[in-house]
């Protein structure tokens, strides 16, 4: 049994088009008019095409399900449909689109699975005007309620999140009753492209998922002296900027020390204060972004900082300021899911690479629930969350396969359980 291919790549294509602004990137943010144009584009194909009425949580997340039985748990598979600003085609569209197709695939070979198998497109996947990511799944996994939704609203128009989940079909004041459990559901997989080039350096297609990286946040706020640009000397300045910029160049060096290509450190956000060409800079506060499947490296890392922090301080004369915005864990996936993906990924290439996920996804809020895990798809010059991201319609194909695969062993993996 085979995916049909052509048919994927036909369905990516059509869904791309939805958000398609001018310089060919796909806007297509949770609430936004695309937004709700892809979940209408998901719920007429999944109707006319395997002839499934779409059923929409509380959390507007959208499913299908397939040969529901009570008593027996569905597994589940799907990613999410939205995009960051200005982004490509693949990153969770190829997700949800695979999953689509093999459930196709399936119904047209009228093969039984021991299991009710779903298909899911969840809600707010990347970052949007609400300043969520991954809502649906956060929703089902209990890590948002309906209380900590309440105020959320747009910064782009002020509008509610409910009301935005409402014209997505969901319901804020049903919030509790998408919750779900480990008593709900078999298990999760998600195909998703890599984001990163650690497939393509190795030339290989695709791979198993055997964690999702933690993310750790922290906010400096430098306190220096803000002053006239010409007339103070060299030696009698407090450029909290350059204290900043000693301070990233002393994480890029930190991270480097570890020669892991799955711990990296960026600050990708700096103030400055005041901003003026003929100003020292006063204050400048910045983000650094640590990521890691080790907490026993983010625990050196972060005590690596704090040395030099003291030593940026005492050496120019600023107080640094810190504060935690996120300190997320790191997820394994499932060992039973794991096992399931090396399995397909075993009938289309020789190798099984293992990766970290250096990116956070659903999968991970899935794992508090269920058993969980994903695969990956290469992506060309490791390129995302752009419109140059692409994967070759041959590995697609082979990973549909493989993915194929692990859905039946998995569906398989626990038999003596269904019956
Ligand atoms: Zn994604």
């Amino acid at each position: 049994m085979k995916i049909n291919s052509e048919r994927l790549l036909k369905n990516l294509e059509e869904l791309s088009y939805i958000g398609r602004n001018e310089g060919g990137g796909i806007d297509r943010a949770f609430g936004s008019k695309s937004d709700l144009e892809a979940r209408e584009w998901l719920i007429r194909y999944w109707k006319e095409h395997l002839g499934i009425e779409t059923r929409i949580d509380a959390a507007a997340n959208l499913w299908v399900d397939y040969q529901k039985k009570e008593g027996c748990l569905p597994l589940v598979i799907g990613s999410h449909h939205d995009a960051v600003p200005d982004g490509g085609r693949y990153d969770g569209a190829l997700g949800v689109l695979l999953a689509t197709e093999i459930l196709e695939t399936l119904m047209e070979a009228k093969l039984k699975l021991n299991h009710p198998l779903s298909v899911v497109s969840f809600t707010g996947e990347e970052p949007n005007p609400f300043n969520l990511s991954t809502i649906g799944s956060k929703v089902l996994c209990g890590r948002l309620t309906r209380e900590s939704l309440e105020n959320c609203i747009s910064r782009d128009n002020g509008e509610r999140i409910a009301d935005a989940l409402a014209r997505a079909g969901g319901n804020l004041e049903r919030l509790p009753s998408a919750r779900l459990t480990k008593e709900d559901l078999f298990a999760f997989l998600e195909c998703h492209i890599e984001q990163g080039s650690r497939l393509e350096k190795k030339n290989l297609p695709t791979a198993a998922v055997t964690c999702i990286t933690g993310i750790y946040r922290e906010q400096y706020t430098v306190q220096g002296e803000a002053n006239h640009a010409g007339t103070t000397v060299m030696t009698d300045r407090k450029d909290a900027y350059l204290a900043a910029a000693e301070l990233s160049l002393m994480l890029e060096r930190i991270a480097l020390e570890f020669q892991d290509d799955d711990v990296v450190a960026t600050v990708g956000y700096v103030e400055v204060q005041p901003n003026e060409a003929n100003i020292i800079p006063g204050v400048t506060q910045c983000i650094v972004d640590i990521r890691t499947y080790d907490t026993a490296v983010k625990a050196l890392f972060v005590a690596r900082i704090t040395d030099a922090v003291s030593r940026i301080e005492e050496k120019r004369g600023v107080k640094i300021k810190r504060e935690v915005l996120l300190d997320q864990l790191h997820m394994p996936m499932h060992p039973d899911v794991i096992q399931a993906v090396c399995q397909g990924v075993q009938s289309v290439q020789e190798k099984v690479p293992e990766l970290v996920s250096m990116a956070g996804h659903d999968a991970a809020n899935l794992a508090r629930v269920t058993k969980s895990g994903m695969i990956f798809v290469r992506s060309v010059d490791g390129k995302s969350h752009c419109k140059e991201e692409y994967s070759t319609p041959e590995d697609i194909e082979k990973v549909g396969n493989a993915m194929l695969q692990a859905v039946l062993a998995l569906d398989r993996s626990d038999k003596s359980e269904t019956i």
